[in-house]
Protein backbone atom coordinates (compact mmCIF):
# COMPACT_ATOMS: atom_id res chain seq x y z
CA UNK A 1 0.00 0.00 0.00
CA UNK A 2 1.26 3.51 -0.91
CA UNK A 3 1.77 6.20 2.20
CA UNK A 4 -1.35 7.91 1.19
CA UNK A 5 -3.44 4.70 0.85
CA UNK A 6 -2.20 3.47 4.52
CA UNK A 7 -2.71 7.31 6.14
CA UNK A 8 -6.47 7.54 4.61
CA UNK A 9 -6.77 3.56 5.85
CA UNK A 10 -5.75 4.48 9.46
CA UNK A 11 -7.55 7.43 9.59
CA UNK A 12 -10.69 5.71 8.33
CA UNK A 13 -10.24 4.03 11.54
CA UNK A 14 -9.57 6.42 13.41
CA UNK A 15 -6.31 4.92 14.61
CA UNK A 16 -3.14 7.41 14.70
CA UNK A 17 -0.83 4.46 15.22
CA UNK A 18 -0.11 2.51 12.23
CA UNK A 19 0.49 -1.40 13.15
CA UNK A 20 4.19 -2.48 12.65
CA UNK A 21 3.21 -4.40 9.45
CA UNK A 22 2.13 -1.16 7.77
CA UNK A 23 5.05 1.10 9.56
CA UNK A 24 7.76 -1.82 8.28
CA UNK A 25 6.54 -1.69 4.52
CA UNK A 26 6.34 1.61 4.30
CA UNK A 27 10.05 1.99 5.28
CA UNK A 28 10.90 -0.96 2.71
CA UNK A 29 9.59 1.28 0.25
CA UNK A 30 11.91 4.52 1.52
CA UNK A 31 14.68 2.15 1.42
CA UNK A 32 15.23 1.21 5.04
CA UNK A 33 16.38 -2.61 5.87
CA UNK A 34 13.34 -4.11 8.16
CA UNK A 35 12.67 -7.47 8.56
CA UNK A 36 10.17 -9.37 6.22
CA UNK A 37 6.61 -8.67 8.10
CA UNK A 38 3.00 -9.86 7.79
CA UNK A 39 -0.34 -9.90 9.43
CA UNK A 40 -1.73 -13.09 10.64
CA UNK A 41 -5.88 -12.93 11.51
CA UNK A 42 -6.02 -16.62 13.06
CA UNK A 43 -3.41 -18.72 14.44
CA UNK A 44 -3.55 -21.46 10.77
CA UNK A 45 -2.28 -17.91 9.27
CA UNK A 46 0.39 -17.17 11.47
CA UNK A 47 1.61 -21.02 10.83
CA UNK A 48 1.24 -20.96 7.20
CA UNK A 49 3.34 -17.45 7.59
CA UNK A 50 5.41 -18.53 9.50
CA UNK A 51 6.59 -22.13 7.18
CA UNK A 52 7.05 -18.83 4.25
CA UNK A 53 9.06 -16.83 6.89
CA UNK A 54 11.59 -19.77 7.83
CA UNK A 55 11.85 -21.24 11.23
CA UNK A 56 12.77 -19.72 14.08
CA UNK A 57 10.11 -17.00 14.05
CA UNK A 58 8.64 -14.23 16.11
CA UNK A 59 4.97 -13.60 17.22
CA UNK A 60 4.03 -10.19 18.18
CA UNK A 61 0.76 -8.47 18.87
CA UNK A 62 -0.95 -6.38 16.31
CA UNK A 63 -3.37 -3.68 17.97
CA UNK A 64 -3.78 -0.12 17.48
CA UNK A 65 -4.60 -0.26 21.81
CA UNK A 66 -1.11 -1.46 22.63
CA UNK A 67 1.82 0.74 21.66
CA UNK A 68 4.68 -1.28 24.25
CA UNK A 69 4.05 -4.92 22.61
CA UNK A 70 6.47 -6.80 24.86
CA UNK A 71 4.42 -4.85 28.03
CA UNK A 72 1.44 -6.79 27.59
CA UNK A 73 3.06 -9.93 27.18
CA UNK A 74 2.60 -9.58 22.69
CA UNK A 75 6.19 -10.93 22.19
CA UNK A 76 7.07 -14.11 21.49
CA UNK A 77 10.51 -14.71 20.29
CA UNK A 78 12.54 -17.99 18.86
CA UNK A 79 9.48 -20.09 17.76
CA UNK A 80 11.05 -23.56 16.06
CA UNK A 81 7.80 -25.08 14.58
CA UNK A 82 4.17 -25.21 13.92
CA UNK A 83 3.34 -26.17 17.80
CA UNK A 84 4.76 -23.32 19.04
CA UNK A 85 3.61 -20.66 16.66
CA UNK A 86 -0.10 -22.12 17.68
CA UNK A 87 0.52 -22.34 21.05
CA UNK A 88 2.32 -18.40 20.61
CA UNK A 89 -0.62 -17.02 19.16
CA UNK A 90 -2.87 -18.19 21.96
CA UNK A 91 -0.75 -16.89 24.55
CA UNK A 92 -0.21 -13.84 22.81
CA UNK A 93 -4.39 -13.02 22.90
CA UNK A 94 -4.69 -14.01 26.36
CA UNK A 95 -1.74 -12.14 28.03
CA UNK A 96 -3.04 -8.85 25.86
CA UNK A 97 -6.63 -9.00 26.74
CA UNK A 98 -5.51 -9.47 30.45
CA UNK A 99 -3.36 -6.65 30.44
CA UNK A 100 -5.56 -4.42 27.90
CA UNK A 101 -8.71 -4.89 28.68
CA UNK A 102 -10.85 -4.34 26.01
CA UNK A 103 -8.34 -4.40 23.15
CA UNK A 104 -8.99 -4.60 19.58
CA UNK A 105 -6.54 -7.42 18.55
CA UNK A 106 -6.07 -6.94 14.89
CA UNK A 107 -4.28 -10.42 14.93
CA UNK A 108 -0.28 -10.70 15.33
CA UNK A 109 2.60 -9.94 13.13
CA UNK A 110 4.71 -12.74 12.16
CA UNK A 111 8.49 -12.74 10.93
CA UNK A 112 11.64 -14.78 11.21
CA UNK A 113 13.98 -14.45 13.96
CA UNK A 114 16.97 -12.40 13.20
CA UNK A 115 20.17 -13.20 14.99
CA UNK A 116 21.37 -11.15 17.65
CA UNK A 117 23.62 -7.97 16.48
CA UNK A 118 24.12 -4.63 18.11
CA UNK A 119 21.24 -2.69 19.38
CA UNK A 120 20.76 0.43 18.18
CA UNK A 121 18.03 2.97 17.53
CA UNK A 122 17.04 5.72 15.75
CA UNK A 123 13.72 7.40 16.26
CA UNK A 124 12.24 10.85 15.35
CA UNK A 125 9.49 12.86 17.48
CA UNK A 126 7.67 16.48 16.64
CA UNK A 127 9.41 19.38 18.34
CA UNK A 128 6.15 22.18 18.42
CA UNK A 129 8.91 25.07 18.01
CA UNK A 130 11.58 23.40 15.61
CA UNK A 131 9.67 20.29 14.03
CA UNK A 132 10.87 16.94 13.53
CA UNK A 133 14.24 15.76 15.20
CA UNK A 134 16.18 12.71 14.95
CA UNK A 135 17.84 10.78 17.69
CA UNK A 136 20.25 8.37 17.48
CA UNK A 137 21.37 5.80 20.17
CA UNK A 138 22.30 2.43 21.67
CA UNK A 139 19.43 0.06 22.18
CA UNK A 140 18.63 -1.06 25.98
CA UNK A 141 19.80 0.03 28.93
CA UNK A 142 21.87 2.98 27.20
CA UNK A 143 19.26 5.01 25.74
CA UNK A 144 16.84 4.25 28.98
CA UNK A 145 18.68 4.76 31.80
CA UNK A 146 21.84 6.59 30.38
CA UNK A 147 19.94 8.95 28.06
CA UNK A 148 23.26 8.22 25.93
CA UNK A 149 21.34 9.61 22.46
CA UNK A 150 22.17 11.95 19.91
CA UNK A 151 19.55 14.95 18.34
CA UNK A 152 19.62 16.74 14.81
CA UNK A 153 16.74 18.70 13.21
CA UNK A 154 15.86 17.55 10.19
CA UNK A 155 16.64 17.51 7.21
CA UNK A 156 20.21 15.74 7.75
CA UNK A 157 22.79 15.80 5.74
CA UNK A 158 25.15 13.14 5.46
CA UNK A 159 27.90 14.27 7.95
CA UNK A 160 25.12 15.58 10.24
CA UNK A 161 24.09 11.19 10.47
CA UNK A 162 27.91 10.92 10.97
CA UNK A 163 28.09 12.75 13.13
CA UNK A 164 24.89 11.89 15.30
CA UNK A 165 26.78 8.47 15.77
CA UNK A 166 30.78 9.57 16.36
CA UNK A 167 28.82 11.98 19.18
CA UNK A 168 27.40 9.05 21.53
CA UNK A 169 29.45 8.34 24.77
CA UNK A 170 29.35 4.48 23.76
CA UNK A 171 30.39 5.30 19.88
CA UNK A 172 33.56 2.29 21.68
CA UNK A 173 30.64 -0.43 20.89
CA UNK A 174 29.84 0.40 17.77
CA UNK A 175 33.73 0.18 16.89
CA UNK A 176 33.97 -3.17 18.47
CA UNK A 177 34.88 -3.49 22.09
CA UNK A 178 35.96 -6.87 24.23
CA UNK A 179 35.31 -9.28 22.02
CA UNK A 180 32.39 -7.73 20.36
CA UNK A 181 32.27 -7.31 16.50
CA UNK A 182 32.43 -3.94 14.97
CA UNK A 183 29.02 -2.44 13.44
CA UNK A 184 28.59 -1.74 9.99
CA UNK A 185 28.93 2.74 10.56
CA UNK A 186 28.07 2.87 6.81
CA UNK A 187 24.77 1.21 7.27
CA UNK A 188 23.58 2.72 9.89
CA UNK A 189 24.20 6.40 8.65
CA UNK A 190 22.21 5.22 5.56
CA UNK A 191 19.11 4.04 7.45
CA UNK A 192 19.20 7.21 9.23
CA UNK A 193 19.56 9.48 6.01
CA UNK A 194 16.86 7.48 5.02
CA UNK A 195 14.67 7.91 7.99
CA UNK A 196 15.05 11.68 7.86
CA UNK A 197 14.03 11.94 3.95
CA UNK A 198 11.25 9.99 4.52
CA UNK A 199 9.73 12.08 7.49
CA UNK A 200 10.35 14.86 5.37
CA UNK A 201 8.52 13.87 2.86
CA UNK A 202 5.77 13.04 4.73
CA UNK A 203 5.19 15.56 7.12
CA UNK A 204 1.98 13.62 8.23
CA UNK A 205 4.57 11.19 10.39
CA UNK A 206 4.54 12.73 13.80
CA UNK A 207 6.82 10.00 15.74
CA UNK A 208 8.84 7.28 14.10
CA UNK A 209 10.74 4.76 16.22
CA UNK A 210 12.91 1.83 14.73
CA UNK A 211 13.58 0.76 18.27
CA UNK A 212 15.55 -1.97 18.20
CA UNK A 213 17.93 -1.93 14.80
CA UNK A 214 20.51 -4.60 15.01
CA UNK A 215 23.47 -3.91 13.65
CA UNK A 216 25.95 -6.52 12.52
CA UNK A 217 29.59 -6.11 11.16
CA UNK A 218 27.98 -6.05 7.61
CA UNK A 219 24.40 -4.33 7.47
CA UNK A 220 21.75 -3.33 10.23
CA UNK A 221 17.90 -4.37 10.10
CA UNK A 222 15.05 -2.44 11.84
CA UNK A 223 13.17 -6.24 14.26
CA UNK A 224 11.06 -3.46 15.19
CA UNK A 225 9.07 -0.21 13.74
CA UNK A 226 6.40 2.40 15.12
CA UNK A 227 5.33 5.14 13.74
CA UNK A 228 2.36 7.54 15.01
CA UNK A 229 0.78 10.01 12.17
CA UNK A 230 -1.36 13.42 12.85
CA UNK A 231 -4.86 13.28 13.60
CA UNK A 232 -6.90 14.46 10.05
P1 LIG B 1 8.11 -3.69 21.79
O1 LIG B 1 9.19 -2.66 21.67
O2 LIG B 1 6.81 -3.15 21.30
O3 LIG B 1 7.98 -4.25 23.15
P2 LIG B 1 9.70 -5.30 19.90
O4 LIG B 1 9.18 -5.57 18.55
O5 LIG B 1 10.78 -4.28 20.00
O6 LIG B 1 8.45 -4.93 20.84
O7 LIG B 1 10.20 -6.68 20.50
C1 LIG B 1 10.81 -6.76 21.77
C2 LIG B 1 12.22 -7.32 21.66
O8 LIG B 1 12.20 -8.58 21.02
C3 LIG B 1 13.15 -6.47 20.80
O9 LIG B 1 13.75 -5.47 21.56
C4 LIG B 1 14.16 -7.48 20.28
O10 LIG B 1 15.20 -7.69 21.23
C5 LIG B 1 13.33 -8.74 20.17
N1 LIG B 1 12.87 -8.94 18.78
C6 LIG B 1 11.77 -8.40 18.20
N2 LIG B 1 11.63 -8.79 16.91
C7 LIG B 1 12.67 -9.60 16.65
C8 LIG B 1 13.12 -10.33 15.48
N3 LIG B 1 12.44 -10.30 14.33
N4 LIG B 1 14.27 -11.04 15.59
C9 LIG B 1 14.96 -11.09 16.74
N5 LIG B 1 14.59 -10.43 17.88
C10 LIG B 1 13.48 -9.70 17.84
MG1 LIG C 1 10.60 -2.23 20.26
Amino acid sequence: MSFAATLALARAEGRTLLNEVEAKDLLREAGVSVTNTTLARSAAEAVTQAEAAGYPVVLKVVSADISHKSDAGGVKLNLKDAGDVRAAYDAIVASCTKHVPGARITGVAVQHMAPAGTEVIVGMTTDPQFGPVMMFGLGGIMVEILKDVSFRLVPLTERDAGQMISEIKGKPVLDGVRGQPPSDIAALRRTILQVSQFVEAHPEVRELDLNPIFAYPDGAIAVDARIVISEA
